[in-house]
């Protein structure tokens, strides 16, 4: 048997295979797992179809097909999810992919978009490295110690 290349630990057939093939993704993690199988593989095809309508502008075949060259796939995690389920038409999802490209680790992180349209699950676009959602900052006295650390009082140090 082979294993799949989104190394899900199921045979190829099983996971990423037959939605390569055509079949449904019923979510966008089967979907974005297909495409990181479709990258590995080379099915410019399935990246191209798999495009929402508006970002198949910037699909540039010449240059997937250049930087996949060498590219094995080391494993796919998924940090985040937001929506993506039966009823929902849109879906984010935060994964790290990770390869080996000309024998260097590589890692790709992304929070990528999904959209659901006749009922098929498309990528809208994503962003590399997201950073994390911005942490609440207490508010600050004028008076009070400066949040920074520097041990001066907010008002002669960043708050000035
Ligand atoms: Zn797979
Ligand atoms: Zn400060």
């Amino acid at each position: 048997m082979t294993l799949c290349l989104c190394h899900s630990g199921l045979e190829f057939d099983a996971c990423c295979g037959r939605i390569l093939n055509g079949a449904h993704a019923a979510t966008p993690e089967a979907l974005m797992r297909a495409r990181v199988s479709a990258f590995i593989g080379g099915d410019m095809e399935f990246l191209e179809r798999t495009l929402a309508p508006e970002s198949k502008a910037d699909f540039d075949r010449h240059a997937i097909e250049a930087s996949m060259k060498g590219v094995e796939g080391l494993g796919f995690e998924v940090r985040d999810q937001e929506g993506g389920g039966e009823a929902d038409q849109e879906g984010r999802l935060e994964y790290v992919a990770r390869f080996k490209a000309n024998g260097k680790p590589l890692a790709h992180h992304e929070r990528a978009f999904f959209r659901r349209e006749n009922g098929n699950w498309l990528y809208v676009d994503g962003e590399v490295n997201p950073k994390a959602a911005p942490r609440h900052v207490e508010k600050v006295g004028r008076n009070d110690p400066c949040s920074c650390g520097s041990g001066k009082k907010y008002k002669k140090c960043c708050g000035a």
